[in-house]
């Protein structure tokens, strides 16, 4: 009798352990079946602006206040379409576009130079809902990289469109044509003179990398659970040879699956791309049982430290839960769920 009493205490505690770790994945949580677990937030919205050497100590507070302004403002009226019950599709991309046409932000309008004084802009997005993915390449003449971006995932069978092709795609398709002049500003040129003055002089190391972030990414789970996530940038400073980053890449700098997770990454992209970092994030999810943060913070804060590759993600589960991890001393981030709003630059 007391030997299947102890039973059904047993069976009884050891199924509604396993309920409960299939309902909410948090921080820390391992959870046996990620695929089980439900949305707990109505919506929820994580963006990024780069990682990198970002400082208080170096930082005025106009600039300060500028960075937070934007942050805010794209939170806030992306939470207002969520609201409204608009689809995390158009939230990624109305969000990116506001921060590229930013000078603020390494992407679009404020996008670097490369070494030939030439403005060469990379995106992605990709679909929880059915993992279709769209993104360009060493474009220059496409205003918003993020809408060439979504013209490849939903006007043609191929992922990826790189260099004079992709930019001749995008204008068929309706994205906004403006000469490549529109992406020269003086802060980027400047960040460019001073980056080859290093050069020339032999002193270029590779923590002056830090100078050369800025990316912008957004990801978003809107009320019917879909998850989309979208990056955008103008690459690192002085580069060379049409050379191609993460951002572009999808499940590098981009990855999004309906059934665990979307992220959007930013940092370092040649590190990014070797350890698939966003695919990474998801499989850890998937094949561990993983929540979101420890997933994120496993492979930016364990595996690319050891490997040497500096940077951050935001990534967002389908239960709602939200990481912004970064190893660099900062990164532009913020999120919004319902009653919640934080926007961040420095480390806590
Ligand atoms: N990941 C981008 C690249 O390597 C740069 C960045 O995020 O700032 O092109």
């Amino acid at each position: 009798m007391k030997v299947s009493a102890v039973l059904i205490f047993v069976f009884t505690s050891v199924l509604l352990l396993s309920c409960n770790d299939n309902t909410i994945s948090s921080d820390s949580s391992i959870s046996s079946s990620p695929k089980k677990s439900i949305q707990t937030t109505e919506y929820a919205m994580v963006i990024h602006g780069g990682a990198g050497t970002i400082l208080r100590e170096n930082m005025d507070k106009e600039t300060e206040n500028a960075y937070n302004e934007i942050l805010t403002r794209v939170l806030v009226e992306g939470e207002q379409m969520l609201k409204n019950g608009i689809s995390s599709e158009e939230v990624v991309v109305k969000t990116i576009m506001k921060m590229e046409d930013s000078p603020l932000f390494n992407a679009g309008k404020g996008a670097v130079f490369t070494s030939e004084e030439t403005n060469e802009l990379d995106a992605s997005i990709m679909r929880g809902s059915d993992q279709q993915a769209g993104a360009v390449s060493g474009i220059t003449t496409i205003k918003n990289p993020i809408t060439a971006a979504l013209a490849v995932l939903n006007k043609s069978e191929h992922v990826l469109l790189s260099g004079n092709g992709a930019d001749k795609f995008a204008a068929e398709n309706g994205c906004e044509v403006v000469e490549p002049s529109y992406f020269h500003t003086e802060r980027r040129r400047n960040s460019l003179d001073r980056i080859k003055a290093k050069e020339d002089l032999g002193t270029l190391e590779s923590s002056n990398l830090d100078y050369k972030y800025g990316t912008v990414g957004c990801v978003v789970l809107d009320k019917k659970g879909n998850i989309v996530a979208g990056t955008s940038t103008g690459g690192m400073t002085n580069k060379k040879y049409n050379r191609i980053g993460d951002s572009p890449v999808i499940g590098a700098g981009t990855y999004a699956d309906n059934s665990t997770c979307g992220v959007s990454s930013t940092g370092h992209g040649e590190y990014f791309i070797r350890y698939a970092v966003a695919h990474d994030i998801a499989a850890r999810m998937e094949y561990k049982g993983l929540g979101v943060t420890r997933a994120a913070k496993e492979v930016v804060m364990d595996k690319l430290v050891e490997k040497g590759g500096s940077g951050g993600v935001v990534a967002l589960s389908k239960t709602g839960e939200i990481a912004m991890i970064f190893n660099t001393p900062g990164m532009y981030r913020g999120y919004v769920k319902p009653g919640e709003l934080v926007v961040k630059i420095y480390e806590d």
